[in-house]
């Protein structure tokens, strides 16, 4: 509530210096009016696809928005550009980034942008979620893993966390004073989560928690971590006998490996974990016992959607770049804009990421309206992925020498590019999830 009637200001005439917080209480006023979440906004028609806008980064395109989005667009452009940009260099060599800047994150309600206001979120729709997730990748500064702690761990407390842990964590993760991570992956069980060895056993009403985990996304600076592990041996299948606890930095036996060392995301510290008889208190335990497997499965399609839309927003990034570049790179007395095959490589990119955006888009919409199946979303990750991974190699390729190099965005963008068909699940078990429902539809 105090979001609200403290920016209400903004809404009516103090766009051009409201922040991205002060934006987003616009976009959620104008939703509360709008139920239910599949949108009609009154210049939804007259607003322009990406490709009819003069770049692919216009703000003001793409029905799913409103102008109230646009606004916080701008705030949020404006948020990375000041306040991540400028620092990236300096966490690229560090492997990690600062806590100021998850903090600065939280007071312009950057964080935990879906999670309900009753629930200590800022309580934006998901368009407003995916303006932030497509922001960072426009600024090419894949350092903060704010999408993972706000649109990945977030949802698992308020969706399945008791009244005392959401009262507990989700304030302070929405003010960037908590980093959250999520612990699934172990050196033997990546694709297979059925898999998982880590243990928790009981011991009177508490569990003591054993095993390992590896590739954690914000794990060296995380003060939360989900952790998924096997809590009866004995279950029918491994998926019936899997678990979701809460374990907080600082627990004796909670131990850290290192800041693993990556070809790219070189700002994000992906880090091992180790639990060596770690006693959680039940009030740990998150959800119901043995319902661990039934709540990933829940919550991974939107992991897979924000992967997809930001596999997009890349590709729209690395197509303004080389769009720029060729613009004003000579050979042989003119632009190299000016020679055919090169324009028509920038043609056939255009049609590309414009055909994958609209798939895109309609995800996000469905998504909104609680509609997107595991399917769909599968193929979105899956395609937009491989896209990215070529629009990233072509237009290195129009850079010439220079796109190999690391002061150039593309470099960044090219190897940043390499990790997404990989994690979010692989696309090969994309594949698999697409292909089961073609087989048993018939
Ligand atoms: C930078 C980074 C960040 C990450 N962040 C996190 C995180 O925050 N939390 C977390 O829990 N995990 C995280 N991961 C882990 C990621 O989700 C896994 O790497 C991914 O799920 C693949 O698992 P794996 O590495 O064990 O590969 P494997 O499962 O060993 O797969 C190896 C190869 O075999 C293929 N394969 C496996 N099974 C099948 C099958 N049934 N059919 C066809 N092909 C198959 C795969 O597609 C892949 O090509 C991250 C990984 C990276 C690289």
């Amino acid at each position: 509530m105090l979001v609200k009637r403290a920016l209400k200001p903004c809404v009516f005439g103090l766009r051009n210096v409201c922040g991205p917080r002060q934006a987003l209480a616009a976009v959620t006023a104008r939703l509360q009016h709008t139920q239910p979440e599949s949108i009609k906004h009154p210049a939804a028609s007259t607003r322009p696809e990406t490709s009819s806008a003069k770049t692919l980064m216009d703000i003001g395109t793409r029905r799913i928005f409103n102008e109230d989005h646009d606004i916080f667009r701008q705030s949020v452009r404006r948020f990375f550009q000041e306040e991540v940009v400028p620092h990236h260099k300096e966490w690229e060599k560090a492997g990690q980034v600062s806590r100021e800047v998850w903090e600065k994150a939280g007071e312009q309600g950057l964080l935990g942008v879906t999670t309900p206001e009753e629930h200590g979120g800022i309580g934006g729709d998901l368009f407003s979620a995916a303006i932030t997730w497509e922001e960072q990748m426009y600024s090419n500064c894949t350092g903060p893993g704010f999408v993972l702690h706000s649109e990945i761990v977030m949802p698992y407390i308020v969706n399945y966390g008791s009244k005392e842990q959401i009262e507990h964590f989700i304030p302070n993760m929405t003010a960037g004073k908590c980093i959250a991570a999520i612990a699934m992956t172990e050196p033997g069980a990546g694709s297979d989560l059925q898999g998982v060895r880590t243990y928790a056993r009981r011991d009177g009403s508490d569990w003591i928690l054993n095993g390992n985990k590896v590739f954690i996304t914000n794990g060296w600076m995380s003060d939360l971590v989900v952790v998924v592990a096997v809590t009866n041996r004995e279950a029918k299948t491994a998926a019936h006998g899997i678990s979701l606890f809460l374990v907080e930095d600082g627990m004796k036996g909670f131990q850290k490996g290192r800041k693993l060392e990556k070809i790219g995301l070189k700002a994000q510290d992906t880090a091992e974990l180790f639990f060596e008889d770690v006693r959680l208190p039940a009030s740990a335990l998150l959800g119901e016992v043995n319902k661990g497997f039934y709540y990933l499965m829940n919550e991974l399609p939107q992991e897979r959607l924000l992967i997809a839309d930001m596999a997009i927003a890349s590709c729209e990034f690395m197509f303004e770049e080389t769009r720029n570049y060729v613009l004003q790179r000579k050979a042989f007395g003119k632009t190299i804009a000016h020679l055919q095959t090169v324009q028509h490589k920038l043609a056939e990119l255009k049609t590309e990421i414009c055909v994958g955006r609209s798939f895109v888009d309609n995800c996000l919409q469905l998504h909104a309206e609680r509609r997107l199946d595991p399917s769909t979303v599968s193929m979105a990750k899956f395609w937009t992925s491989e896209l990215q991974n070529k629009v990233a190699t072509q237009c290195l390729q129009l850079h010439g020498g220079w796109g190999y190099m690391w002061e150039y965005p593309i470099a960044k963008a090219y190897v940043d590019s390499r990790v997404q068909p990989i994690y979010g699940g692989t696309n090969e078990i994309m594949k698999e999830l697409i292909a089961r429902n073609i087989v048993s539809q018939k």
